[in-house]
């Protein structure tokens, strides 16, 4: 490959520098060159090739993200133009099309709209539900046992049909995959684990291999 890869991590809200050292643990492991960095305005997005949207708070987020500098749009049209995207927890929400709460209803936040999922935030319970459990995820290969880690989670509770699904503990989806978007109700970014930011970051070179060929044919 040409050039080195960049990994964005929305630098607003939340386990901001958890998300960056697991993707620079994956990015050694897979021994490709690259960088991790922050993306806090519009302008950060132009050297980015793939964006971690990490776990947080997602109403914060949202607000924050579309009153700075158009930086919600920005987003969404990258994302449109298929950029690979790894949104955990909060991320996972920001990403879905609608995003409600069992108690108060639809929660009227702002949203990336860029996963056909519907999710139920907050569907485990407040921040002293937190909990692990052991899942599967088939899509890791034979050794699938991978450790999810559950604060405040959401759940997934509808899915469009380009949506695969990836990841259920017991009946709930937890884990799920449209293209290059790939969203997670747990945090693998807590887990000791970095198989699930290894798999985005070869999406997220395979992404940037069909773009330089499609560049370099333009010339
Ligand atoms: N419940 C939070 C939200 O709605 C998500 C919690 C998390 O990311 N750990 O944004």
């Amino acid at each position: 490959m040409k050039s080195k890869i960049t990994i964005g991590i929305l630098g607003i809200q939340g386990d901001i520098e958890e998300n960056k050292k697991v993707a620079e643990d994956a990015l050694n492991h897979l021994k490709l060159t690259g960088t991790v960095q922050l993306v806090k305005y519009s302008q950060d997005l132009n050297e980015i090739d793939g964006l971690i949207l990490p776990g947080g708070e997602s109403t914060v987020v949202g607000t924050l993200i579309k009153i700075r500098d158009g930086l919600l749009t920005a987003i969404k049209r990258r994302i449109m133009e298929d950029m690979p995207v790894l949104g955990t927890c909060a991320g996972m929400i920001m990403l879905s099309r609608r995003a409600y709460d069992r108690i108060i209803g639809d929660t009227k936040q702002e949203l990336l709209s860029s996963l056909d999922i519907v999710v139920e935030r907050n569907a485990f319970g407040r921040q002293k539900d937190s909990f692990e459990a052991g899942l599967q995820i088939p899509a890791l290969g034979q050794n699938s046992a991978f450790k999810g880690v559950f604060i405040r989670a959401p759940i997934v509770s509808e899915v469009g049909n380009a949506v695969d699904i990836i990841a259920r503990l017991d009946d709930k989806i937890v884990g799920v995959r449209q293209r290059n978007i790939i969203a997670t109700s747990f945090h693998p970014e807590l887990s000791g684990d970095n198989r699930i930011h290894k798999e985005f970051i070869r999406v997220v070179k395979d992404y940037k291999l069909k773009k330089l060929t499609v560049d370099s044919n333009a010339v």
